[in-house]
C-alpha cells in the first residue's frame, strides 16, 4: 500500500515547545522547529509521508488573521491537490478551538483536516506530543476520516472541532466536547469511529473572510452596570457576545443596553459563562422583544468566531444570525 501523503502545517504551541529543563515548568511554545519535530516523528516509523510546511512558530494565544489566512490557503491548496491525502495542523491548545472552528466553517469536508496539540512541551519528561501526533497520523490516514468536519486529536480522542473546548489549564486530558462527544477513539495502532461520517460532501459553509470585524465578548458579573456595553460600542464593536450567567443572563440594565445595541445594527448573541449546556431563546430573557440571539450550544469563544464570520459575510439580521447559531 502506498503510504498516505500528509501536509503538516506547523504553527508552534506546546507540541513544539522547548524548555530549559525536562522537569522545569518554564518553556517557550513553538521553540522547536517543525523540521526537528518531524525528524523526531520519523524515528517513530509512521506509515505516512509527511510534508512539513511552517506557517508560524508562536504560542497560539498570539494567533490571528495572518496565520488563519495562511492556514486556510494551505488547506485549500491541499484539498485541490490530488497528491495530498490529508492535512495535520500542529497548534497550541489555548486557541485550537477557535482556529479549528474557523476552518470548520470555511473549508469543504472533502479531505481530513486535523489539529493536534500537546499539554507538555516536546522536551519535557512524559511529553504527550509524539503520541498525539502519531494518533493524528492514524486518523489522517483513514479513508473514513473525511466528511466529519475539522477534527482535533488530543490524547486518545478524536474530537469535532466545532464542539471541542479547552476545559483544564494544565491537565493532559484538557479538552471536553459539547453537545457531541468524541467522534472516535484512537491509538497509534487502532482507530474506532463511533459512527459514520455525518458531513460527507459538504461544501464550505461560509466564504473565508477578507478581514475579521471586531466582535467582543462581555462577561457578565453580579452587580455590574451597563457601562461596559457602552464602552464596547465606543470602540466600534460590530458585534457583541454576552458570556452571561446561567442560560445567558445578565442584569436588566445590561440587557437593555444590549437590546439598544442590537437595535442600532450591532448583533448581540447571548452565550453562557457556564462551562457547558444550551442557551435557548426566550427562557428567562425575552429575545424576541429585545432583538437578541441565543448561542445555543456554542460557548463564548466559538460564538465570537461564528459572529465574526457572519458579520464579515454581511449577515447581521437577528433572525439570520439565529438561524446560523441553530445549525449544528
Ligand atoms: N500557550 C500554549 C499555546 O496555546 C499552550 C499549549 O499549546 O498547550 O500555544
Amino acid at each position: 500500500m502506498i503510504p498516505p501523503r500528509i501536509l503538516v502545517l506547523g504553527t508552534g504551541g506546546t507540541i513544539a515547545g522547548a524548555g530549559s529543563s525536562a522537569t522545569g515548568a518554564a518553556y517557550r511554545p513553538g521553540g522547536l522547529a517543525l523540521e526537528t519535530l518531524i525528524a523526531h516523528l520519523d524515528a517513530l516509523g509512521l506509515a505516512a509521508q509527511l510534508v512539513p510546511q511552517d506557517v508560524a512558530r508562536i504560542g497560539s494565544q498570539d494567533i490571528g488573521m495572518a496565520e488563519w489566512r495562511a492556514l486556510h490557503a494551505a488547506c485549500m491548496g491541499a484539498l485541490a491537490d490530488p497528491a495530498v491525502d490529508a492535512v495535520i495542523i500542529t497548534h497550541g491548545t489555548d486557541t485550537a478551538e477557535e482556529t479549528g472552528f474557523l476552518l470548520d466553517l470555511t473549508l469543504p469536508t472533502a479531505k481530513p483536516v486535523i489539529l493536534v496539540g500537546a499539554m507538555r512541551p516536546a522536551d519535557a519528561v512524559g511529553t504527550d506530543g509524539m503520541r498525539n501526533f502519531a494518533n493524528a497520523v492514524k486518523v489522517a490516514s483513514d479513508a473514513a476520516a473525511a466528511g466529519r468536519g475539522v477534527m482535533l486529536v488530543m490524547g486518545d480522542a478524536v474530537l469535532p472541532a466545532r464542539d471541542a473546548r479547552k476545559a483544564a489549564t494544565s491537565a493532559i486530558d484538557a479538552f471536553r466536547t459539547f453537545p457531541r462527544g468524541p467522534l472516535a477513539r484512537v491509538t497509534p495502532s487502532s482507530l474506532d469511529w463511533f459512527g459514520p461520517p455525518h458531513r460527507l460532501g459538504e461544501p464550505a459553509r461560509y466564504p473565508f473572510p477578507a478581514e475579521l470585524p471586531r466582535v467582543a465578548i462581555l462577561t457578565a458579573g453580579a452587580g455590574m452596570d451597563a457601562k461596559p456595553v457602552e464602552a464596547l460600542l465606543g470602540i466600534g464593536a460590530r458585534g457583541i457576545v454576552l458570556a452571561g450567567m446561567g442560560q445567558g443572563n445578565a442584569p436588566a440594565s445590561v440587557l437593555e443596553a444590549l437590546s439598544r445595541a442590537a437595535a442600532s445594527g450591532v448583533p448581540v448573541v447571548r452565550a453562557s459563562r457556564v462551562d457547558e449546556g444550551l442557551v435557548d431563546r426566550n427562557v428567562e430573557v425575552d429575545d424576541d422583544a429585545l432583538g437578541l440571539v441565543a448561542a445555543r450550544a456554542l460557548g463564548p469563544a466559538k460564538a465570537r468566531m461564528l459572529l465574526m464570520v457572519l458579520v464579515a459575510s454581511g449577515i447581521t439580521d437577528a433572525d439570520e444570525v439565529q438561524a446560523a447559531f441553530d445549525r449544528g
